[in-house]
């Protein structure tokens, strides 16, 4: 089988999406590793350290998967502060509660199941809500967007962190042979689950451009919408406030 959703309906797509990170789940913060040879941290933490977040505030980070995000945020929202770790997979869940634990923290976490596309949360809940490395796995990714807003307090702040357009041409050839050779490779390698790390790839490939996704955050009600790249364009920061 094969993890191409091009022509899948949504029903299996998200039960496909489910199966791919129960699957990669305890072997998800290594690959993260080998896979963009340490790289994703720098972009983590550049994502937390330039959020609109003040001491106290109440954080939601979805799709936040094993907690980088999360743990980062921590130390910016203080003791009073709250984070919210929403994320679909149970396994991702389970993993990111352990991880947290190992990292000493404890207090401050809430861990909720669910789907971005519906959140089970009241409107103007949030002051932050933070995306990385997900809203390309989401399948409706306009609802999840007015999901955004709509849990935002008014002048709070959405950010999306997430795999984008390369924009430097030379690097362009590498980039392809990283993601359609060594990634599937590695996969099968350190995961045994090649097929698992090709829907990685392909999901990269097929998510919205930097300005389509810029035209989609307005088109969910966002204000001053605005992006920067990191990393010539592998990936982008996505930001949007809550007007
Ligand atoms: N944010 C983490 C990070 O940066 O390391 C995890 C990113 S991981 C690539 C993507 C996560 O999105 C997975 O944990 C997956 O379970 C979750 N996910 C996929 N579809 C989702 C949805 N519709 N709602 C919430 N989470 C979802």
């Amino acid at each position: 089988t094969h993890f191409g959703f091009r022509d899948v309906p949504r029903e299996q797509k998200r039960k496909l999406v489910g199966e791919v990170f129960s699957s990669v789940a305890s072997n998800y913060d290594l690959m993260n590793d080998l896979m963009s040879l340490g790289v994703h941290r720098v972009w983590k933490r550049y994502f937390t350290a330039t959020a609109q977040v003040r001491r106290g505030d109440r954080v939601l980070d979805l799709a936040g998967g094993t907690g980088d995000i999360a743990a980062l945020l921590r130390d910016r929202v203080g003791d009073r502060g709250v984070i919210v770790l929403g994320d679909i997979n149970q396994d991702m869940l389970r993993v990111g509660r352990d991880r947290m634990t190992d990292r000493g923290r404890v207090s401050g976490f809430e861990y909720v199941q669910l789907n971005a596309e519906s959140l089970p949360f009241p409107d103007a809940s949030f002051d932050l809500v933070t995306i990385a490395f997900g809203l390309r796995n989401v399948t409706d990714k306009d609802a999840a967007l007015r999901e955004m807003l709509r849990v935002l307090k008014v002048g709070g702040q959405a950010r999306v962190l997430e795999f984008s357009e390369v924009k430097a041409e030379w690097f362009k050839p590498i980039y392809d042979f990283h993601s359609f050779n060594v990634l599937p490779r590695l996969g099968k390698l350190f995961a045994n689950d090649s097929e698992s790390y090709r829907y990685l790839s392909e999901s990269i490939r097929k998510h919205p451009p930097q300005d389509e996704l810029k035209q989609m955050m307005v088109d969910a009600g966002f204000a001053r919408v605005d992006y920067k790249n990191l990393s010539a364009g592998i990936c982008a920061i996505h930001t949007g406030y809550k007007a």
